[in-house]
């Protein structure tokens, strides 16, 4: 686009500055929408379909802004962490997350909690979020953490240690988007992993291509021989929750079970304490 300003000059404004100029736009959005609690967490159940009872609760940002059409967390979590606020939304979600512990009461269910890349680098991760549970008086062992494998790829002398105090202070931890990255479950024995989640992708075409069903079969094999839980993301419909039941794939999540749920409504819908 070429126009003229007040003084007859010529500049030229290339799409990469309308991203730009909207990257900004959101980044202040964010900025503003902190203090004023905009970011709240969704839950959604992850069940164990051999008895159909909800094991636990994956924990998932939405963002409720006056001013901005739905962005979703693919999008903003991405911002946060390259605006440096990916720190505070995530010690703003994990304070959230204790009260919904603490609203779940008797019934000792866990929560499952996503920490990006760029926090679990962080120098104060531990320190910060350790003050959250101090402050709330919720034990951490209520919670999974839910990483990436390729963040544990990079630097990981550093993250075997930081994943071992996690353990020592009772926290379970998740492979999030497995069968995503680049590494073998070899690797992955050095960390102190307890459960491993099958990326979507693996999932989606299950109950139409063999190579998936192939790929998703020796995971859970190799999954059971390293006594390691294993969930499927993105169960969508009953031939792929059969097709994983089969396969001795019990732990499952996503759509076909129940959507993530705003706290009020996960409550009500657990009075019962089961689902369909
Ligand atoms: P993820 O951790 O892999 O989360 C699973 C995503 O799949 C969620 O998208 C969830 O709503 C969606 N999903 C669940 N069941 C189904 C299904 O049956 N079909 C399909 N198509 N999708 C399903 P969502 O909530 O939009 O989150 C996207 C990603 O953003 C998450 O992927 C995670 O990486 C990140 N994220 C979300 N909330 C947080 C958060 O609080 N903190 C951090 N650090 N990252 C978050
Ligand atoms: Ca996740
Ligand atoms: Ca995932
Ligand atoms: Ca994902």
């Amino acid at each position: 686009v070429k126009s003229k300003n007040k003084n007859g000059y010529r500049f030229y404004t290339p799409e990469f500055d309308k991203e730009t100029i909207w990257l900004a736009e959101v980044e202040e959005k964010m900025r503003n929408g902190l203090p004023r609690k905009e970011f709240v967490l969704y839950f959604q159940p992850i069940i164990d379909c051999s008895n159909q009872t909800i094991t636990y609760f994956e924990a998932l940002c939405r963002w409720h802004s006056d001013d901005q059409p739905n962005i979703m967390p693919d999008t903003f979590i991405p911002i946060a962490e390259q605006a440096g606020l990916i720190g505070s939304l995530t010690t703003q979600l994990l304070h959230q997350a204790c009260s919904f512990i603490k609203e779940l009461d008797e019934s000792d269910i866990r929560i499952s909690f996503n920490i990006s890349a760029t926090h679990l680098q962080s120098p104060d991760f531990l320190a910060e979020i350790k003050a959250v549970f101090d402050k709330e008086n919720v034990t951490p062992s209520c919670f999974i953490f839910e990483i990436t494998e390729t963040v544990l790829m990079q630097n990981w002398k550093r993250n075997v240690s930081l994943l071992n105090n996690l353990k020592l202070m009772g926290i379970e931890i998740a492979i999030d988007d497995f069968g995503t990255g680049y590494s073998s479950l070899g690797y992955l024995k050095q960390f102190p992993v307890d459960i491993l989640k099958i990326d979507r992708e693996f999932i989606r075409e299950l109950h139409h291509d063999a190579k998936n069903r192939i790929f998703v079969g020796a995971i859970v094999s190799m999954a059971s021989a390293l006594s390691l839980r294993i969930v499927a993301e993105g169960v969508e419909n009953k031939e792929q929750a059969s097709i994983l039941a089969e396969m001795n794939c019990f732990l499952q999540q996503g759509y076909y079970y129940a959507k993530p749920l705003p706290i009020l409504k996960v409550l009500r819908h657990i009075g019962t304490h089961s689902v369909n």
